[in-house]
């Protein structure tokens, strides 16, 4: 089977030759549909964050598949159902964080394509407990973004506590972006969508965003304010810039959530200000394994849409640089090789 492989950070990744991998006790194989294109990855592949991967390493945390072998004391997957593997690979169970609905925050948690190889590879490895079962009327490449882009963006909605007729800021309308926004709707919010390509703001509008903002040729945070002030903003661009302007965007009471991870991200916000306006700035990872059974619920139901657009994975190098390039439709999907 083929795998694209981290072997130094800032390097194209590496297409290689390797064996099925068997499946240790409690763990599955999964022979590989489709594998969505975090820009998580891209950070793991160019080392961006304080806390590193260690190469070589097979990024991916989007995977959907079949499962194709069970290891020893597997008992709630057979083989041949199809699952989705996520950011969360595992987490202890026993923490006070897994015990409360919390186990995102697991201090011994063990993330995909990360800690452990992940899913750019025809087959790949995954701990039965982690792995969700999609439902048979959800796509597979349609399920690939719903796994982080989807269960991330619909975990900072709750997270930023969104209330109907609250206006909602969505910063970045990329993979995660797009799934917002239709999040922030169902939640019964007004949105505003911010971006700095053309075909970003015109997917926007095509989702449903009630008003759009180039912040190139606009200051987001005056668009925000002359609309009364953002009662939640979600911050998804990789750009730490983004967040201030998002900030100076709420209005009393506000919540800021945190999301995108740019390296080296900093914000500076006055706390004269966020003390007399009431202002929340929240961190969001991902969602647990109960959230991302509703975010495929939803989908099934017909209440969201995935944009995607499918790519081999032996030109996953390709694919990152659309992605950087902002070319990229909402999300690439690496199909198997
Ligand atoms: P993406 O590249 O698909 O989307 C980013 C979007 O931001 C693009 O549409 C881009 O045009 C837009 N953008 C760039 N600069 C902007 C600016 N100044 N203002 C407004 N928009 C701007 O990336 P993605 O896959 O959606 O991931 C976004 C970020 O979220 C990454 O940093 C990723 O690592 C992070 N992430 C965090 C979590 C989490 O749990 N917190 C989970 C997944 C991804
Ligand atoms: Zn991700
Ligand atoms: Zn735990």
């Amino acid at each position: 089977m083929k795998a694209a492989v981290v072997k130094e950070f800032g390097q194209p990744l590496v297409i290689e030759e390797r064996p099925i991998p068997e499946p240790g006790p409690g763990q599955i194989t999964v022979r590989m549909e489709a594998s969505g294109l975090c820009h998580t990855d891209i950070h793991a592949a160019h080392g961006d964050w304080p806390v590193k991967p260690t190469p070589p390493f097979v990024p991916g945390h989007e995977g959907i598949g079949i499962v194709h072998a069970t290891g020893e004391g597997v008992t709630s997957l057979t083989g041949g159902e199809r699952v989705a593997v996520p950011w969360l690979g595992h987490a202890c169970g026993t923490c006070r964080f897994c015990l409360t609905g919390w186990e995102t925050l697991c201090e011994w948690q063990r993330n995909t394509g990360y800690s452990v190889d992940g899913c750019y590879a025809d087959y790949f490895l995954a701990e039965a407990a982690f792995a969700t079962r999609v439902p048979d009327s959800v796509d597979p490449f349609e399920a690939a973004p719903l796994t982080c882009a989807g269960v991330t963006t619909y975990k900072a909605i709750k997270v930023g506590r969104v209330q109907p007729a609250e206006l909602v800021a969505i910063s970045g309308v990329g993979g995660l972006g797009h799934l917002a926004l239709q999040y922030a709707k169902i939640f019964g919010a007004t949105v505003a969508a911010i971006d700095v390509t053309d075909e970003k703001l015109e997917l926007a509008k095509e989702l449903g965003a009630d008003l759009v903002i180039d912040a190139r040729t606009e200051d987001p945070a005056q668009v925000l304010q002359a609309n009364g002030g953002a009662d939640v903003a979600v911050g998804l661009a990789v750009d730490s810039k983004s967040f201030e302007i998002a900030y100076q965007g709420l209005r009393r009471g506000g919540r800021l959530v945190l999301v995108a991870l740019p390296a080296e991200g900093m914000l500076s916000i006055p706390v004269f200000d966020t003390v007399l306006n009431g202002t929340s700035v929240i961190g969001s990872i991902v969602g647990t394994r109960a959230d991302l059974d509703e975010v495929f619920a939803l989908h099934a139901a017909g209440r969201t849409k995935v944009i995607y657009q499918p790519r081999p994975l032996t030109a996953v190098n390709q694919a990152i640089d659309e992605v950087l390039q902002g070319r990229a439709p909402a999300r690439l999907v690496l199909q198997p090789s």
